[in-house]
């Protein structure tokens, strides 16, 4: 009997024990998660190298410049085509990116 409310207290203290260190873990995991999508920000998902922002007709792209792949945002992608819509500049556009990507075109970077 003397021994049943010490078993109790051993219980509790190892379950908040063991709370709280899940709650460390946890944080540990984000913290890792967050350091590892820092260290991808502004990168190539195809090479790694720095990403460069360009401007093409008033359009931020990021482009790359060791594999010069190209990478739009929702946003960027987005104003791509309502400028298309309103002007056809799409094909003008992607020319002077593509141009611009193999040097041979008058950049129109700012
Ligand atoms: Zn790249």
């Amino acid at each position: 009997m003397p021994d049943k409310p010490s078993r109790n207290e051993e219980e509790y203290f190892a379950r908040v024990e063991a709370e709280r260190a899940a709650r460390l873990r946890q944080s540990a995991e984000i913290e890792a998660q967050m350091a590892e999508r820092r260290s991808h920000f502004m990168k190539c998902p195809r090479c790694g190298a720095d990403l460069k922002i360009e401007h093409y007709s008033g359009i931020e792209v990021e482009r790359c410049p060791e594999c010069h792949g190209l990478w739009f945002d929702e946003g960027e992608a987005q104003r791509l085509v309502e400028l298309n819509a309103a002007s056809g500049v799409m094909g003008g556009t992607f020319r002077a990116i593509v141009e611009a990507v193999r040097g041979t075109g008058k950049s129109r970077k700012s």
